[in-house]
């Protein structure tokens, strides 16, 4: 029995390590990776159901790295904000999907692209102006950007973060919150957030044409955002039996695999000049 026991302790020691030396490399591999051009930016549509128009994206980044292989955002995006290297990412994201906005814009293809801010990022107050004069420099509206925030990251250092929220919805960029029913007090920050979009979590939305709790927790989230005035977005979307129900539900956006997955910047534009066609 204890030959058993230390054989499982050496085995989990061993998993461990493991697992602690991949973090380690890919919190040394971040800056590297900005450097040498491994990270690159996916786009997924978000669809207007009302009027099956797209004029939305939702930007996530990737990474590919040389030994490790493809890393999930999940995973490095915790590890950057635990090392402190998060805005060195938030802001390679930013100039990518900027550059790219105006390359759109370049080939006629206009379109609104929110990117996913961290907590860390909300604590700069430089960052609004930043960003406004990054899309000027672009010749870009404001509109053109918008930024998806998550509940946790407002509960670090609210008051802070709500002020930096303000300046960004004075200055016109769009703020959604993200992963909304996951947090631990969504309808307070409902209340507090100055927030224009609701995206409700995939976790809600995956089973609902087979779930009736699910379905019960939708219908009456989708009411109270939309009685805040607030647009609401369904992510994770999988089926188009998921459109029908979200559509009498009246939901206002789906964003999921029923329409694309995330896509490279030239897929998404082949992607969206079909589906506006159509
Ligand atoms: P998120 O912001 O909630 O992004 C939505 C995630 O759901 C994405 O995973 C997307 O690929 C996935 N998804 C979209 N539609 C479907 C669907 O129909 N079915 C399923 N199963 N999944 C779907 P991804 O790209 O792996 O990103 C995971 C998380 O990593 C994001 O969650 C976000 O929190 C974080 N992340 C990604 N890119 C960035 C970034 O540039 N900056 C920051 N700070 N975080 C990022
Ligand atoms: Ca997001
Ligand atoms: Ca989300
Ligand atoms: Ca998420």
């Amino acid at each position: 029995q204890a030959r058993i026991e230390s054989l499982a302790i050496a085995t989990y020691l061993q998993g461990e390590d493991e697992r602690y030396l991949r973090e380690l490399m890919i919190i040394r591999d971040l800056p590297i990776a900005i450097s040498q051009g491994q990270l690159h930016l996916v786009f997924q549509p978000k669809v207007d159901i009302h009027n099956n128009r797209c004029n939305s994206a939702e930007t996530l980044i990737r990474w590919q790295h040389p030994q490790l292989g493809f890393i999930p955002p999940d995973e490095f995006i915790r590890l950057a904000e635990n090392s402190g290297n998060i805005s060195m990412i938030s802001d390679w994201v930013l100039n990518a999907t900027v550059k790219q906005l105006a390359l759109w814009k370049a080939q006629g293809i206009e379109l609104k692209v929110a990117i996913n801010l961290s907590a860390y990022d909300l604590t700069n107050a430089q960052l609004p102006g930043d960003i406004k004069q990054l899309l000027a420099d672009h010749d870009l509206p404001i509109e053109a950007l918008s930024i998806e925030v998550t509940e946790g990251a407002v509960m670090k250092d609210a008051q802070t973060v709500i002020a930096v929220l303000q300046q960004f919805k004075g200055i016109g960029i769009a703020i959604a919150i993200d992963d909304f029913g996951t947090g631990h007090s969504s309808l307070a920050y409902l209340k507090l957030l100055p927030v224009n979009e609701v995206k409700i979590d995939r976790s809600f939305i995956k089973d609902i044409h087979t779930d009736a709790t699910d379905l019960m927790i939708v219908d009456t989230s989708i009411r109270l955002i939309k009685g805040l005035n607030l647009s609401v977005v369904a992510e994770g979307v999988e089926s188009t039996e998921g459109i029908d129900i979200l559509r009498r539900l009246d939901c206002d956006i789906v964003q999921g695999y029923v329409y694309s997955k995330p896509l490279k910047a030239d897929d998404f534009a082949i992607w969206f000049n079909q589906f506006s066609q159509a």
